[in-house]
């Protein structure tokens, strides 16, 4: 069976109502990077991109958004480095374990700033948003999967209930594209 991420193999856990948000902590044992979220996450989704992190072993990273305002760092602040100044997406990731916490967006411009990227999976608290599609599946073919193993997984990502894309999902390339026309 095609393992695409610890969140989603054993299948894809619905939201709790009311669910108000949790702490995210980076995996080092010692003096850990918390933040705390206020808001349910929106948007979760598996992506194949190599730019966004993902657990050892994992296929595919699971990354949501929640607004930016309702997500703060509470500890180890000192211990968070941008992984790449130049990208649209600031992940901010813990210099010792490697575990990136959340993005950011700078760019007012960009169709989604506002909004932070986390991984909920960092998260003891079961009720999130759960992933609802995967996004930029040929991708991982850049990060060293066989084509050939490229229908088995799109088989299986159907089969979790997460429609598989070579970009993001129609619904938020909407955005971005009525984003782009009334920018224009
Ligand atoms: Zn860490
Ligand atoms: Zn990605």
């Amino acid at each position: 069976m095609v393992s695409i991420h610890p969140a989603v193999d054993g299948g894809v856990k619905p939201a709790k109502d009311g669910f108000s948000g949790g702490t995210l902590t980076c995996a080092c044992t010692d003096n850990p990077v918390v933040v705390e979220i206020s808001s349910q996450s929106a948007h979760n989704h598996v992506c194949g991109c190599s730019k966004c992190w993902k657990p050892d072993q994992a296929l595919f990273s699971q990354v949501a958004v929640v607004p930016r305002d309702s997500l703060n760092v509470v500890r180890g602040t000192e211990k968070l480095a941008i992984v790449d100044a130049d990208a649209a997406i600031q992940r901010h990731a813990c210099t010792q374990c490697g575990t990136h916490m959340y993005g950011r967006i700078e760019n007012q411009a960009h169709p989604f700033h506002g909004l932070d990227f986390v991984h909920t999976e960092l998260s003891d608290e079961q009720g999130w948003a759960p992933a609802e599609f995967a996004a930029f599946v040929s991708s991982i073919i850049e990060t060293g999967t066989d084509p050939k193993d490229m229908e088995a997984i799109r088989g299986r990502l159907r089969e979790l209930g997460l429609p598989p894309y070579d970009c993001l999902s129609p619904a938020l390339m909407d955005v971005i594209a009525a984003h782009t026309a009334a920018h224009a």
